[in-house]
Protein backbone atom coordinates (compact mmCIF):
# COMPACT_ATOMS: atom_id res chain seq x y z
CA UNK A 1 0.00 0.00 0.00
CA UNK A 2 1.32 3.35 -1.01
CA UNK A 3 -1.23 5.51 0.96
CA UNK A 4 -1.26 6.53 4.66
CA UNK A 5 -4.77 5.47 6.41
CA UNK A 6 -6.85 8.49 7.68
CA UNK A 7 -7.77 8.80 11.00
CA UNK A 8 -11.17 7.25 11.71
CA UNK A 9 -14.29 8.74 13.17
CA UNK A 10 -14.76 8.07 17.17
CA UNK A 11 -17.35 5.43 17.17
CA UNK A 12 -15.35 3.32 15.53
CA UNK A 13 -11.68 4.10 15.80
CA UNK A 14 -11.09 2.28 18.88
CA UNK A 15 -11.97 -1.18 17.13
CA UNK A 16 -9.75 0.00 14.30
CA UNK A 17 -7.08 0.34 17.16
CA UNK A 18 -7.36 -3.31 18.36
CA UNK A 19 -7.20 -4.63 14.73
CA UNK A 20 -3.87 -2.90 14.21
CA UNK A 21 -2.93 -4.21 17.62
CA UNK A 22 -3.86 -7.77 17.19
CA UNK A 23 -2.65 -8.06 13.44
CA UNK A 24 0.34 -5.79 13.31
CA UNK A 25 1.81 -6.92 10.28
CA UNK A 26 -1.12 -7.12 8.23
CA UNK A 27 -1.03 -3.92 5.73
CA UNK A 28 -4.21 -5.38 3.19
CA UNK A 29 -6.21 -6.95 5.74
CA UNK A 30 -5.83 -2.98 8.06
CA UNK A 31 -6.69 -1.39 4.74
CA UNK A 32 -9.85 -3.37 3.89
CA UNK A 33 -11.01 -3.11 7.66
CA UNK A 34 -10.21 0.65 7.83
CA UNK A 35 -12.12 1.41 4.50
CA UNK A 36 -15.73 -0.45 5.66
CA UNK A 37 -15.08 0.79 9.24
CA UNK A 38 -14.85 4.77 7.78
CA UNK A 39 -18.18 3.86 5.47
CA UNK A 40 -20.22 2.35 8.20
CA UNK A 41 -19.19 4.61 11.22
CA UNK A 42 -22.36 6.95 10.43
CA UNK A 43 -24.43 3.23 10.66
CA UNK A 44 -23.08 2.71 13.85
CA UNK A 45 -23.80 5.76 15.45
CA UNK A 46 -27.51 5.82 14.48
CA UNK A 47 -27.81 2.39 15.37
CA UNK A 48 -26.56 1.96 19.09
CA UNK A 49 -27.81 -1.26 19.58
CA UNK A 50 -25.31 -2.26 17.22
CA UNK A 51 -22.67 -0.74 19.62
CA UNK A 52 -24.32 -3.19 22.38
CA UNK A 53 -24.36 -6.23 20.33
CA UNK A 54 -20.49 -6.08 19.61
CA UNK A 55 -21.56 -6.22 16.36
CA UNK A 56 -18.30 -4.55 14.60
CA UNK A 57 -15.87 -5.75 16.99
CA UNK A 58 -17.26 -9.10 16.34
CA UNK A 59 -17.35 -8.72 12.69
CA UNK A 60 -13.25 -7.94 12.11
CA UNK A 61 -12.55 -10.79 13.97
CA UNK A 62 -13.01 -14.08 11.62
CA UNK A 63 -15.04 -16.64 13.35
CA UNK A 64 -12.34 -19.55 12.03
CA UNK A 65 -8.57 -19.41 10.72
CA UNK A 66 -7.12 -22.41 9.05
CA UNK A 67 -3.65 -22.87 8.31
CA UNK A 68 -1.90 -25.76 6.81
CA UNK A 69 1.29 -27.62 5.31
CA UNK A 70 0.87 -28.64 1.64
CA UNK A 71 3.54 -31.03 0.70
CA UNK A 72 3.99 -32.24 -2.64
CA UNK A 73 6.51 -33.87 -5.32
CA UNK A 74 8.01 -31.66 -8.12
CA UNK A 75 8.43 -33.39 -11.87
CA UNK A 76 12.01 -33.91 -10.70
CA UNK A 77 11.22 -35.93 -7.87
CA UNK A 78 11.73 -32.95 -5.50
CA UNK A 79 9.10 -32.44 -2.37
CA UNK A 80 8.11 -28.90 -1.77
CA UNK A 81 6.14 -27.40 0.47
CA UNK A 82 3.65 -24.62 0.25
CA UNK A 83 1.48 -23.27 2.85
CA UNK A 84 -2.68 -23.25 2.62
CA UNK A 85 -4.62 -20.83 4.08
CA UNK A 86 -9.10 -21.29 4.59
CA UNK A 87 -10.03 -17.96 6.61
CA UNK A 88 -13.71 -18.45 7.47
CA UNK A 89 -14.74 -15.06 8.04
CA UNK A 90 -18.75 -14.84 8.67
CA UNK A 91 -21.33 -17.68 8.32
CA UNK A 92 -24.37 -15.35 9.37
CA UNK A 93 -25.58 -15.10 6.49
CA UNK A 94 -25.21 -18.76 4.87
CA UNK A 95 -22.20 -21.17 4.73
CA UNK A 96 -18.91 -19.25 3.81
CA UNK A 97 -18.21 -18.52 0.50
CA UNK A 98 -15.32 -17.26 -1.01
CA UNK A 99 -12.50 -18.26 -3.82
CA UNK A 100 -9.32 -19.93 -3.34
CA UNK A 101 -6.04 -17.59 -4.39
CA UNK A 102 -2.65 -19.73 -6.03
CA UNK A 103 -0.59 -16.88 -6.02
CA UNK A 104 3.32 -16.76 -4.92
CA UNK A 105 2.58 -13.26 -2.92
CA UNK A 106 -0.52 -14.99 -0.68
CA UNK A 107 -0.03 -14.69 3.12
CA UNK A 108 -2.26 -14.34 5.52
CA UNK A 109 -2.72 -10.55 5.21
CA UNK A 110 -4.06 -10.97 1.98
CA UNK A 111 -6.51 -13.87 2.35
CA UNK A 112 -8.01 -11.96 5.37
CA UNK A 113 -8.80 -8.53 3.71
CA UNK A 114 -10.20 -10.88 0.87
CA UNK A 115 -12.54 -12.83 3.56
CA UNK A 116 -13.53 -9.66 4.92
CA UNK A 117 -14.27 -7.94 1.62
CA UNK A 118 -16.20 -11.16 1.08
CA UNK A 119 -18.61 -10.76 3.84
CA UNK A 120 -20.27 -7.27 2.71
CA UNK A 121 -19.98 -8.68 -1.13
CA UNK A 122 -22.00 -11.58 -0.49
CA UNK A 123 -24.45 -9.82 1.55
CA UNK A 124 -25.34 -7.25 -1.10
CA UNK A 125 -25.76 -10.24 -3.76
CA UNK A 126 -28.85 -10.39 -1.31
CA UNK A 127 -27.95 -14.28 -1.70
CA UNK A 128 -27.79 -16.42 1.58
CA UNK A 129 -24.02 -16.43 1.35
CA UNK A 130 -21.00 -16.12 4.58
CA UNK A 131 -18.06 -14.85 3.59
CA UNK A 132 -14.36 -16.88 3.67
CA UNK A 133 -11.67 -16.73 1.56
CA UNK A 134 -8.44 -19.20 1.34
CA UNK A 135 -5.59 -20.34 -1.22
CA UNK A 136 -1.41 -20.66 -1.05
CA UNK A 137 1.75 -19.45 -1.80
CA UNK A 138 1.62 -21.74 -4.69
CA UNK A 139 3.12 -20.38 -7.89
CA UNK A 140 1.50 -22.14 -10.77
CA UNK A 141 3.51 -20.50 -13.52
CA UNK A 142 5.48 -22.60 -15.58
CA UNK A 143 3.99 -25.84 -13.40
CA UNK A 144 3.06 -29.03 -15.57
CA UNK A 145 -0.35 -30.19 -15.60
CA UNK A 146 1.23 -33.14 -13.09
CA UNK A 147 2.29 -30.90 -10.69
CA UNK A 148 -0.60 -28.86 -10.74
CA UNK A 149 -2.75 -31.94 -10.02
CA UNK A 150 -0.25 -33.20 -7.14
CA UNK A 151 -0.72 -29.58 -5.71
CA UNK A 152 -4.47 -29.49 -6.17
CA UNK A 153 -4.54 -33.57 -4.16
CA UNK A 154 -2.25 -32.04 -1.31
CA UNK A 155 -4.08 -29.45 -0.44
CA UNK A 156 -7.42 -30.67 -1.07
CA UNK A 157 -6.61 -33.82 1.16
CA UNK A 158 -6.26 -31.40 4.42
CA UNK A 159 -8.72 -29.21 3.43
CA UNK A 160 -11.80 -31.23 2.79
CA UNK A 161 -12.63 -31.58 6.39
CA UNK A 162 -13.30 -28.10 6.94
CA UNK A 163 -15.94 -28.04 3.24
CA UNK A 164 -19.15 -28.91 2.81
CA UNK A 165 -22.09 -27.79 0.49
CA UNK A 166 -24.01 -26.70 4.02
CA UNK A 167 -20.47 -25.50 5.64
CA UNK A 168 -17.75 -23.70 2.94
CA UNK A 169 -18.16 -23.48 -0.75
CA UNK A 170 -14.95 -22.68 -2.53
CA UNK A 171 -14.60 -21.77 -5.63
CA UNK A 172 -11.78 -19.93 -7.94
CA UNK A 173 -9.61 -16.92 -7.93
CA UNK A 174 -6.44 -15.56 -8.76
CA UNK A 175 -3.89 -18.58 -10.35
CA UNK A 176 -7.37 -21.13 -9.46
CA UNK A 177 -9.34 -21.77 -12.93
CA UNK A 178 -11.30 -24.52 -14.26
CA UNK A 179 -8.43 -27.19 -14.59
CA UNK A 180 -7.42 -26.63 -10.61
CA UNK A 181 -11.17 -26.88 -9.53
CA UNK A 182 -11.53 -30.18 -12.00
CA UNK A 183 -8.41 -31.77 -9.39
CA UNK A 184 -9.61 -30.20 -6.13
CA UNK A 185 -13.19 -31.31 -6.59
CA UNK A 186 -12.19 -34.69 -7.86
CA UNK A 187 -9.75 -35.45 -4.64
CA UNK A 188 -12.85 -33.92 -1.93
CA UNK A 189 -14.80 -36.88 -4.24
CA UNK A 190 -12.42 -39.08 -3.45
CA UNK A 191 -11.47 -38.63 0.16
CA UNK A 192 -15.60 -38.33 0.80
CA UNK A 193 -17.07 -40.59 -1.27
CA UNK A 194 -19.78 -38.19 -2.08
CA UNK A 195 -20.55 -36.73 -5.21
CA UNK A 196 -21.97 -33.13 -3.66
CA UNK A 197 -21.95 -30.98 -6.59
CA UNK A 198 -22.64 -27.93 -4.00
CA UNK A 199 -19.35 -27.97 -2.11
CA UNK A 200 -17.48 -26.17 -4.71
CA UNK A 201 -18.90 -23.89 -7.61
CA UNK A 202 -16.61 -22.78 -11.04
CA UNK A 203 -17.08 -26.45 -11.74
CA UNK A 204 -17.03 -27.39 -15.66
CA UNK A 205 -20.68 -27.30 -16.93
CA UNK A 206 -20.60 -30.75 -18.31
CA UNK A 207 -20.09 -31.81 -14.50
CA UNK A 208 -22.58 -29.56 -12.18
CA UNK A 209 -21.13 -26.12 -13.06
CA UNK A 210 -23.25 -23.63 -14.13
CA UNK A 211 -23.57 -21.29 -17.21
CA UNK A 212 -22.20 -17.92 -17.13
CA UNK A 213 -20.09 -18.60 -14.27
CA UNK A 214 -16.44 -18.46 -16.03
CA UNK A 215 -18.02 -15.21 -17.82
CA UNK A 216 -19.44 -13.70 -14.46
CA UNK A 217 -17.18 -11.75 -12.73
CA UNK A 218 -16.02 -9.62 -16.21
CA UNK A 219 -19.36 -9.19 -17.41
CA UNK A 220 -20.63 -8.23 -13.98
CA UNK A 221 -17.90 -5.66 -13.98
CA UNK A 222 -19.17 -4.03 -17.53
CA UNK A 223 -23.09 -4.26 -16.41
CA UNK A 224 -22.01 -2.43 -13.41
CA UNK A 225 -20.29 0.26 -15.70
CA UNK A 226 -23.23 0.15 -17.83
CA UNK A 227 -25.56 1.29 -14.49
CA UNK A 228 -23.48 3.75 -13.25
CA UNK A 229 -23.23 5.43 -16.98
CA UNK A 230 -26.87 5.26 -17.00
CA UNK A 231 -27.26 7.60 -14.05
CA UNK A 232 -25.46 10.17 -15.78
CA UNK A 233 -27.10 9.95 -18.90
CA UNK A 234 -24.65 7.77 -20.31
CA UNK A 235 -23.74 4.34 -22.79
CA UNK A 236 -20.98 2.16 -22.97
CA UNK A 237 -21.40 2.78 -26.92
CA UNK A 238 -18.22 4.17 -28.56
CA UNK A 239 -16.12 4.41 -25.32
CA UNK A 240 -12.51 3.54 -25.09
CA UNK A 241 -12.37 1.00 -21.96
CA UNK A 242 -9.03 0.19 -20.25
CA UNK A 243 -8.64 -3.24 -18.74
CA UNK A 244 -5.82 -4.93 -16.74
CA UNK A 245 -4.91 -8.39 -16.04
CA UNK A 246 -5.68 -11.19 -18.48
CA UNK A 247 -7.14 -13.35 -16.56
CA UNK A 248 -10.50 -14.83 -15.67
CA UNK A 249 -11.93 -11.06 -15.07
CA UNK A 250 -10.41 -9.45 -17.72
CA UNK A 251 -10.59 -11.50 -20.42
CA UNK A 252 -14.94 -11.58 -20.13
CA UNK A 253 -14.19 -7.81 -19.25
CA UNK A 254 -13.20 -7.21 -22.08
CA UNK A 255 -15.33 -10.17 -24.29
CA UNK A 256 -18.65 -8.15 -23.03
CA UNK A 257 -17.45 -4.49 -23.22
CA UNK A 258 -16.99 -5.36 -26.85
CA UNK A 259 -20.50 -6.85 -27.23
CA UNK A 260 -21.89 -3.51 -25.96
CA UNK A 261 -20.47 -1.01 -28.35
CA UNK A 262 -17.30 -0.25 -26.30
CA UNK A 263 -13.88 -0.49 -27.58
CA UNK A 264 -11.42 -2.18 -25.14
CA UNK A 265 -7.92 -1.04 -25.78
CA UNK A 266 -5.63 -2.75 -23.22
CA UNK A 267 -4.82 -5.87 -21.54
CA UNK A 268 -1.68 -7.05 -19.00
CA UNK A 269 -0.27 -9.15 -16.61
CA UNK A 270 2.68 -9.15 -14.26
CA UNK A 271 5.40 -8.45 -17.07
CA UNK A 272 3.35 -5.46 -18.49
CA UNK A 273 0.48 -4.22 -20.54
CA UNK A 274 -0.13 -4.05 -24.38
CA UNK A 275 -2.54 -1.19 -26.26
CA UNK A 276 -4.82 -2.30 -28.90
CA UNK A 277 -6.43 0.92 -30.72
CA UNK A 278 -8.84 -1.27 -32.79
CA UNK A 279 -9.63 -3.07 -30.20
CA UNK A 280 -8.69 -6.18 -28.15
CA UNK A 281 -8.54 -9.11 -30.12
CA UNK A 282 -10.59 -11.76 -27.80
CA UNK A 283 -10.37 -14.91 -29.61
CA UNK A 284 -6.41 -14.18 -29.74
CA UNK A 285 -6.33 -12.85 -26.14
CA UNK A 286 -8.40 -16.47 -24.90
CA UNK A 287 -5.96 -18.63 -27.25
CA UNK A 288 -2.95 -17.28 -25.97
CA UNK A 289 -4.06 -16.86 -21.99
CA UNK A 290 -6.35 -19.83 -22.10
CA UNK A 291 -4.77 -22.19 -24.18
CA UNK A 292 -0.99 -21.05 -24.66
CA UNK A 293 -0.61 -19.43 -21.15
CA UNK A 294 1.54 -17.40 -23.07
CA UNK A 295 3.15 -13.78 -21.38
CA UNK A 296 1.26 -10.98 -22.41
CA UNK A 297 3.74 -9.70 -25.06
CA UNK A 298 2.82 -12.23 -27.59
CA UNK A 299 -0.35 -10.58 -28.05
CA UNK A 300 1.89 -7.66 -30.07
CA UNK A 301 3.66 -10.39 -31.46
CA UNK A 302 1.19 -11.67 -33.14
CA UNK A 303 -1.66 -8.61 -33.97
CA UNK A 304 -0.61 -5.54 -35.76
CA UNK A 305 -2.39 -3.27 -34.14
CA UNK A 306 -1.09 -3.65 -30.73
CA UNK A 307 2.18 -2.53 -28.94
CA UNK A 308 3.49 -4.16 -25.76
CA UNK A 309 4.58 -1.60 -23.04
CA UNK A 310 7.29 -4.05 -20.89
CA UNK A 311 7.02 -3.43 -16.88
CA UNK A 312 4.44 -0.73 -16.79
CA UNK A 313 0.58 -0.76 -16.08
CA UNK A 314 -1.88 0.39 -18.72
CA UNK A 315 -3.44 3.51 -16.52
CA UNK A 316 -1.28 5.80 -18.71
CA UNK A 317 -3.57 5.00 -21.56
CA UNK A 318 -6.39 7.94 -22.17
CA UNK A 319 -9.42 5.64 -21.51
CA UNK A 320 -13.55 6.98 -21.18
CA UNK A 321 -13.87 3.76 -18.83
CA UNK A 322 -11.28 1.59 -16.74
CA UNK A 323 -11.55 -1.74 -15.27
CA UNK A 324 -8.96 -2.71 -13.09
CA UNK A 325 -8.82 -6.65 -13.03
CA UNK A 326 -5.66 -8.04 -12.01
CA UNK A 327 -5.07 -7.24 -8.34
CA UNK A 328 -5.12 -5.68 -5.06
CA UNK A 329 -2.99 -2.05 -5.20
CA UNK A 330 -2.57 -2.06 -8.82
CA UNK A 331 -3.95 1.67 -9.36
CA UNK A 332 -2.26 4.20 -6.88
CA UNK A 333 -3.00 8.01 -6.75
CA UNK A 334 -0.54 8.59 -9.65
CA UNK A 335 -2.34 6.16 -11.88
CA UNK A 336 -5.60 7.76 -10.81
CA UNK A 337 -4.26 11.11 -12.13
CA UNK A 338 -3.31 10.40 -15.23
CA UNK A 339 -6.92 8.66 -15.82
CA UNK A 340 -8.25 11.68 -14.71
CA UNK A 341 -6.18 13.53 -17.07
CA UNK A 342 -6.83 11.39 -20.21
CA UNK A 343 -10.83 12.04 -19.29
CA UNK A 344 -11.91 8.97 -17.69
CA UNK A 345 -15.63 8.70 -16.77
CA UNK A 346 -15.60 5.81 -14.89
CA UNK A 347 -13.60 3.21 -12.83
CA UNK A 348 -15.42 -0.49 -12.13
CA UNK A 349 -13.14 -2.51 -10.03
CA UNK A 350 -13.46 -5.74 -11.67
CA UNK A 351 -10.46 -6.82 -8.94
CA UNK A 352 -11.04 -6.89 -5.31
CA UNK A 353 -9.53 -3.55 -3.64
CA UNK A 354 -7.19 -2.67 -6.73
CA UNK A 355 -7.24 0.72 -6.07
CA UNK A 356 -5.28 2.37 -2.88
CA UNK A 357 -7.42 4.27 -1.02
CA UNK A 358 -5.42 7.76 -2.88
CA UNK A 359 -6.55 7.01 -5.88
CA UNK A 360 -10.08 6.58 -4.73
CA UNK A 361 -9.98 9.67 -2.74
CA UNK A 362 -8.30 11.50 -6.01
CA UNK A 363 -11.24 9.47 -8.37
CA UNK A 364 -14.37 10.63 -6.55
CA UNK A 365 -12.98 14.43 -5.95
CA UNK A 366 -12.62 14.45 -9.38
CA UNK A 367 -16.23 13.05 -9.75
CA UNK A 368 -15.30 10.01 -11.38
CA UNK A 369 -18.20 7.24 -11.28
CA UNK A 370 -16.28 4.95 -9.36
CA UNK A 371 -17.34 1.38 -8.53
CA UNK A 372 -16.20 -0.75 -5.65
CA UNK A 373 -15.30 -4.21 -6.47
CA UNK A 374 -17.03 -5.30 -3.37
CA UNK A 375 -20.24 -4.21 -5.82
CA UNK A 376 -19.04 -4.12 -9.22
CA UNK A 377 -17.22 -7.48 -9.35
CA UNK A 378 -19.73 -9.17 -7.28
CA UNK A 379 -21.56 -10.92 -10.47
CA UNK A 380 -18.89 -13.30 -10.30
CA UNK A 381 -20.33 -15.04 -6.57
CA UNK A 382 -23.79 -14.11 -7.27
CA UNK A 383 -23.92 -16.56 -10.43
CA UNK A 384 -21.80 -19.12 -7.57
CA UNK A 385 -24.97 -18.77 -5.75
CA UNK A 386 -27.04 -19.45 -8.86
CA UNK A 387 -24.93 -22.41 -9.29
CA UNK A 388 -25.47 -23.80 -5.79
CA UNK A 389 -29.56 -23.36 -6.46
CA UNK A 390 -28.93 -25.54 -9.35
CA UNK A 391 -26.92 -28.22 -7.92
CA UNK A 392 -29.86 -28.35 -4.70
CA UNK A 393 -32.41 -28.84 -7.40
CA UNK A 394 -30.75 -31.28 -10.33
CA UNK A 395 -31.15 -28.10 -12.25
CA UNK A 396 -29.77 -26.65 -15.35
CA UNK A 397 -30.39 -23.02 -16.37
CA UNK A 398 -29.67 -22.03 -20.22
CA UNK A 399 -26.85 -19.41 -20.82
CA UNK A 400 -29.33 -16.75 -21.75
CA UNK A 401 -31.52 -17.20 -18.63
CA UNK A 402 -28.55 -17.24 -16.27
CA UNK A 403 -26.82 -14.06 -18.23
CA UNK A 404 -30.15 -12.08 -17.91
CA UNK A 405 -30.49 -13.17 -13.66
CA UNK A 406 -26.39 -12.00 -13.89
CA UNK A 407 -27.80 -8.45 -15.12
CA UNK A 408 -30.60 -8.25 -12.86
CA UNK A 409 -28.58 -9.13 -9.70
CA UNK A 410 -25.94 -6.28 -10.87
CA UNK A 411 -29.07 -3.94 -11.48
CA UNK A 412 -30.38 -4.58 -7.63
CA UNK A 413 -26.70 -4.16 -6.68
CA UNK A 414 -26.43 -1.31 -7.98
CA UNK A 415 -29.75 -0.22 -6.91
CA UNK A 416 -28.87 -0.87 -3.37
CA UNK A 417 -25.59 0.80 -2.78
CA UNK A 418 -26.56 3.80 -4.86
CA UNK A 419 -29.81 4.30 -2.43
CA UNK A 420 -27.86 3.39 0.72
CA UNK A 421 -25.27 6.05 -0.12
CA UNK A 422 -28.42 8.59 -0.42
CA UNK A 423 -29.74 7.73 2.68
CA UNK A 424 -26.59 7.86 4.75
CA UNK A 425 -25.88 11.67 2.87
CA UNK A 426 -23.41 10.36 0.99
CA UNK A 427 -24.78 10.39 -2.73
CA UNK A 428 -23.30 9.01 -5.89
CA UNK A 429 -20.23 7.59 -3.32
CA UNK A 430 -20.63 3.96 -4.20
CA UNK A 431 -18.04 2.85 -1.91
CA UNK A 432 -19.81 4.41 1.47
CA UNK A 433 -23.19 2.60 -0.46
CA UNK A 434 -21.82 -0.37 -0.87
CA UNK A 435 -20.46 -1.29 2.45
CA UNK A 436 -23.41 0.35 4.35
CA UNK A 437 -26.02 -1.73 2.44
CA UNK A 438 -23.85 -5.17 2.76
CA UNK A 439 -23.07 -3.55 6.48
CA UNK A 440 -26.68 -3.61 7.29
CA UNK A 441 -27.68 -7.30 6.24
CA UNK A 442 -25.29 -8.41 8.20
CA UNK A 443 -25.55 -6.34 11.64
CA UNK A 444 -29.33 -7.39 11.22
CA UNK A 445 -28.49 -10.73 10.81
CA UNK A 446 -25.90 -10.75 13.94
CA UNK A 447 -27.98 -8.85 16.14
CA UNK A 448 -31.21 -11.66 15.04
CA UNK A 449 -28.82 -14.49 16.03
CA UNK A 450 -27.13 -13.64 19.34
CA UNK A 451 -23.56 -13.27 20.46
CA UNK A 452 -21.92 -16.06 18.90
P1 LIG B 1 -6.44 -14.93 -12.96
O1 LIG B 1 -5.41 -15.72 -12.28
O2 LIG B 1 -7.32 -15.57 -13.98
O3 LIG B 1 -5.77 -13.66 -13.65
C1 LIG B 1 -5.03 -12.73 -12.90
C2 LIG B 1 -4.43 -11.72 -13.87
O4 LIG B 1 -3.87 -10.65 -13.10
C3 LIG B 1 -3.30 -12.29 -14.70
O5 LIG B 1 -3.25 -11.61 -15.93
C4 LIG B 1 -2.06 -11.96 -13.84
O6 LIG B 1 -0.84 -11.85 -14.56
C5 LIG B 1 -2.46 -10.60 -13.29
N1 LIG B 1 -1.78 -10.38 -12.01
C6 LIG B 1 -1.90 -11.13 -10.89
N2 LIG B 1 -1.11 -10.67 -9.92
C7 LIG B 1 -0.47 -9.59 -10.46
C8 LIG B 1 0.45 -8.67 -9.96
N3 LIG B 1 0.91 -8.76 -8.71
N4 LIG B 1 0.88 -7.68 -10.79
C9 LIG B 1 0.41 -7.58 -12.07
N5 LIG B 1 -0.48 -8.43 -12.59
C10 LIG B 1 -0.92 -9.41 -11.80
O7 LIG B 1 -7.33 -14.27 -11.78
P2 LIG B 1 -8.81 -13.68 -11.86
O8 LIG B 1 -9.02 -13.01 -13.17
O9 LIG B 1 -9.75 -14.73 -11.41
O10 LIG B 1 -8.76 -12.58 -10.69
C11 LIG B 1 -8.36 -11.22 -10.93
C12 LIG B 1 -8.88 -10.35 -9.81
O11 LIG B 1 -10.30 -10.42 -9.74
C13 LIG B 1 -8.38 -10.72 -8.40
O12 LIG B 1 -8.26 -9.54 -7.63
C14 LIG B 1 -9.54 -11.55 -7.87
O13 LIG B 1 -9.56 -11.57 -6.45
C15 LIG B 1 -10.71 -10.79 -8.44
N6 LIG B 1 -11.97 -11.52 -8.50
C16 LIG B 1 -12.05 -12.69 -9.21
C17 LIG B 1 -13.26 -13.36 -9.27
C18 LIG B 1 -13.44 -14.56 -10.14
O14 LIG B 1 -14.59 -14.99 -10.31
N7 LIG B 1 -12.41 -15.13 -10.74
C19 LIG B 1 -14.45 -12.90 -8.52
C20 LIG B 1 -14.27 -11.61 -7.89
C21 LIG B 1 -13.06 -10.99 -7.86
P3 LIG B 1 0.31 -12.97 -14.36
O15 LIG B 1 -0.23 -14.19 -15.05
O16 LIG B 1 1.51 -12.38 -15.00
O17 LIG B 1 0.46 -13.16 -12.88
Amino acid sequence: MTDTLTALPASVADVFETVTARNPHEPEFQQAVHEVLHSIAPVVERHPEFSDAGIVERLVEPERQIMFRVPWVDDAGQVRVNRGYRIQFSSVLGPYKGGLRFHPSVNLSIIKFLGFEQIFKNALTGQGIGGAKGGSDFDPHGRSDAEIMRFCQSFMSELYRHLGEHTDVPAGDIGVGGREIGFLFGQYRKITNRHESGMFTGKGVQWGGAEVRTEATGYGAVFFAEEMLRVRGESLAGKRVGVSGSGNVAIYAIAKARQLGAVPVTASDSSGYVVDDDGIDVDLLRQLKEVERARISEYAARRPSARFVERARPWEVAVDIAIPAATQNELDEDDARALIAGGVLAVAEGANMPSTPGAVAALQEASVLFGPGKAANAGGVATSALEMSQNASRQRWSFDDSEQKLREIIADIHGAAFDAAGRYGRPGDYVAGANIAGFERVAHAMLAQGVI
